[in-house]
């Protein structure tokens, strides 16, 4: 039997437990910015006008049925998304060295990569998975998990409220040789700040000098900046620079299929003679951790993706909507900052416009956080993270006047 001395009461999800507490409260001003998921003007989820359009056409499909998909998911899914990330030219997918299965969201694609890498790395023993300091919680246990070591490089400076690119480099330098490494391509969680291009060519030297294995986590495509092409830049480059590298895909945010659980795992070989043979090796293994795993994937979310895709037009509708979400967030920043420093509230506050995506390091310490929770009813994790689109017109003066009373 098993004894409650054996198996011990695990602590609740700090993030869950944020958002209980919030329903709980009854105040009318309270403010929820701690979820990542994207919240319209009036604080209410937006399905957006793309997504309903692919689901009205996906219900009049005649041919519809509930039937498994196949175990690496839906094929016209898995090559849009392959494309999306990678780029329509991608010389891997010209080359047939990419092998692309669908997931359970970004969370199943990060599981699978890194259950992959536990059973096959060619390494005994296995190398240890570098996460950014800090990370979105979840890669912690995930790689652990699956038996992986961890440890961490500097990534934020909590002076510049930047990128320590400085302690960063340094520490991938002096990181034992053939280490793999978690980047997170856009809008990085929890800090909103990304490495410039430049910074980004800087790390693949170091990478590469040291013969590190990247691994990219993307859950915001399109929705850091607007711009598809632009978010996914960085791994583009890796992979134009020959990189072996695994890269696991979201669509929770960018079409707001977050229950939906729509995502996608895929490697990418490196150039040369042994790649094609390689990748179908790969390809053929990661289905048998799949069918163990899963058995094949959800079917819903998938279909929305595939039909908005492989459609010119609605792809154009799905842009338009990703500009919609990222631009009402950017609004947000700007208006956060311009009150913030309006009201002279100690510190300096260019860092919430200069950062990106989801997320604001805030800089605002547990003390400040707990008042803020306490007195004003604002709601956010311990460490000064703010879900960017908690903010709207409707509350973003409130939410300035709680930080300028907080921190001053
Ligand atoms: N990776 C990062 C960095 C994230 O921020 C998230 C979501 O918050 C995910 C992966 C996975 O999310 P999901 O499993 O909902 O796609």
């Amino acid at each position: 039997v098993f004894t409650p001395a054996q198996v011990a009461q695990a602590p609740e999800d700090p993030l869950f437990g944020l958002m209980r507490a919030y329903r709980q409260d009854d105040f009318d001003k309270k403010i929820d910015l701690g979820i990542g998921a994207y919240r319209d003007n009036n604080a209410k989820p937006w399905i957006l006008p793309v997504v309903r359009k692919a689901d009205e056409i996906l219900h009049n499909d005649p041919n519809l049925d509930h039937e498994y998909l196949p175990i690496s998911g839906l094929a016209n899914f898995t090559s849009a998304a392959q494309k999306l990330i990678l780029g329509a030219d991608s010389v891997a997918i010209k080359e047939n060295r990419v092998t692309s299965l669908q997931t359970i969201s970004g969370t199943g694609a990060v599981h699978l990569g890194a259950l992959f890498l536990a059973k096959f790395h060619p390494r005994q023993p296995r190398p240890t998975v570098y996460l950014s300091n800090p990370t979105w919680a979840n890669h912690n246990q995930i790689f652990t998990n699956v038996g992986l070591a961890i440890d961490k490089y500097p990534y934020f400076s909590p002076t510049t409220k930047g990128l320590d690119i400085d302690g960063m480099l340094s520490s991938l330098k002096s990181a034992p040789l053939g280490s793999i490494v978690v980047l997170h391509p856009c809008a990085h969680n929890p800090t909103g700040v990304d490495p410039t291009q430049e910074q980004w060519k800087q790390i693949a030297s170091v990478i590469r000098e040291r013969q590190h294995f990247p691994f990219f986590d993307c859950a915001y495509q399109g929705f850091a900046s607007g711009d598809l092409a632009r978010d996914a830049w960085a791994i583009r480059y890796f992979i134009d620079q020959g990189f072996e590298t695994c890269v696991s895909q979201s669509f929770a945010k960018n079409f707001g299929l977050y229950g939906e659980r729509a995502g996608a795992f895929h490697f990418v070989s490196g150039p040369g003679a042994e790649a094609q043979r390689a990748t179908t090796n790969i390809a053929s293994q990661l289905a048998i951790l799949q069918r163990s795993e899963i058995s094949n994937p959800p079917a819903y979310g998938s279909r929305i993706a595939s039909i908005v895709l492989n459609d010119p037009k609605l792809y154009a509708e799905w842009e338009h909507d990703l500009r919609t979400m990222s631009g009402r967030i950017i609004e947000m920043r700007r208006g956060l900052r311009q009150r913030l420093e309006a009201k002279g509230t100690p510190g300096t506050w260019d860092h919430i416009t200069s950062q990106i995506g989801m997320f604001s390091f805030t800089g605002l310490n547990e003390k400040q956080v707990q008042i803020l929770r306490e007195k004003w009813h604002v709601y956010m994790t311990k460490n000064g993270r703010i879900s960017m689109a908690g903010l709207n017109t409707h509350n973003i003066d409130y939410f300035a006047e709680a930080v300028d009373s907080t921190v001053r």
